[in-house]
């Protein structure tokens, strides 16, 4: 058992405080990672609030994590101690249920095991990458490549595969017309990594403060959706939409956008349900759609990926003790486009 510094909630009122967390010893198929870089999530800002529902506190949150090998099991062949690996939302699975041998152990039939928040196999709650270190089973750590900086690459391994997978799976590249709602953590990858696959890229953000930047990442076009032109003008323009808003949005506002049959992809993740117009999705054909980050194999496919484009986040390095004012800018909107904590100041 190793003892090491962490950042907890330890109530969805109170900020996170510094703490330690237990890691397991290192079992024949585990990996210790000394972590160097872990991104702030919104969804890390959900969970320890407990808007999903109750969450176990206290809870270390973290399922953005880059770092390098320190340990390995003896049964580990695919990994050596000085490698550069990553972690994302999940640490176990099943590996039985049809998503799993499909490769999808995000919608294990089980229930996966989250890297933090959920009942590990040996019973103790897995406390996430606010950490110094984490031992995971090495059939859930990924590679990064060589090509991306540690800091960068943190946030591939939620926000990335968040956007890779459903832009992927929809058809995402030449010819088609992508519009991206929310220009914040899981907005710029879904910009940078349409950009990359080939499409044109609209970002739909609520002002044109950050519009310059949007360009630069990668859109062709930005609009405010504070600009009541901006839904006339744009009917039935997009094959897809990738809405990454963290709060209640129109979803019928943003369904007049798609074309005849276009896919309108929710991934953000309000804890408030939201309507839907459904005569109108049945008259034009559209698709409403969901997707949740991705698998183990298509995270280290979106890694090799960005690998060869050049593509990590643009990240904001804080130190731990700028955890909470992180939090408070990312619900305001104020983030550019993720917080990443250097973990070497947990220490
Ligand atoms: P974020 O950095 O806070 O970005 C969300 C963006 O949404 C903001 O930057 C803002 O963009 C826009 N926004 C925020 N409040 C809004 C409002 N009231 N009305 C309209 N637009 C608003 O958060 P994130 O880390 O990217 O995560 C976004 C959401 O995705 C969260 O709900 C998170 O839990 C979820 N998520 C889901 C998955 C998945 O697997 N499906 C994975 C990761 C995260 P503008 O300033 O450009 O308008
Ligand atoms: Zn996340
Ligand atoms: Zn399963």
């Amino acid at each position: 058992m190793l003892t090491v510094p962490a950042y907890a909630a330890t109530s969805a009122t109170e900020p996170l405080t510094p703490t330690t967390v237990e890691r397991r010893d290192v079992g024949p198929h585990d990996v210790l990672i000394e972590i160097q870089y872990v991104g702030i999530c919104h969804s890390d800002i959900h969970n320890v609030r407990s808007e999903w529902g109750p969450a176990s506190y206290p809870v270390v949150p973290g399922h953005e994590v880059a770092g390098v090998v320190a340990e390995i099991g003896p049964e580990v062949t695919r990994y050596a101690v000085g490698d550069r690996v990553g972690v994302g939302c999940m640490v176990n699975s099943c590996r039985e249920c049809a998503p799993c041998l499909r490769g999808e152990e995000q919608y294990c039939l089980e229930g996966n095991t989250l890297t933090y928040g959920s009942v590990d196999k040996d019973g103790t709650l897995t406390q996430g990458g606010y950490s110094t270190h984490i031992v995971v089973n090495d059939d859930f750590v990924v590679r990064i490549p060589e090509a991306l900086p540690l800091d960068e690459a943190a946030p591939l391994l939620c926000a990335g595969i968040t956007t890779y997978s459903p832009l992927r799976r929809w058809g995402a590249g030449p010819g088609k017309e992508v519009a991206v709602v929310g220009l914040g953590g899981v907005g710029h990858m879904a910009v940078k990594i349409a950009h990359a696959l080939g499409a044109q890229v609209t970002v739909l953000s609520q002002s044109l403060k950050k519009k310059d930047d949007g360009l630069r990442l990668g859109a062709d076009h930005y609009f405010a959706t504070s600009a009541p032109a901006t839904f006339e003008q744009l009917v039935g323009a997009f094959d897809l939409i990738v809405n990454t808003v963290s709060a209640r949005v129109d979803l019928d506002s943003y369904l007049r956008l798609l074309k005849p049959g276009g896919v309108l992809i929710s991934v953000g993740a309000p804890a408030e349900s939201l309507s839907l117009d459904v005569l109108s999705l049945v008259m034009h054909g559209h698709i409403c759609a969901g997707s949740l980050i991705g698998g183990i194999r298509e995270t280290q496919e979106m890694l090799d990926f960005c690998g060869e484009h050049g593509i990590g986040a643009e990240v904001e390095i804080i130190p731990a003790t700028k955890i909470n004012e992180a939090f408070e800018r990312v619900i305001a909107s104020d983030v550019r486009y993720r917080f990443v904590i250097d973990t070497l100041t947990l220490v």
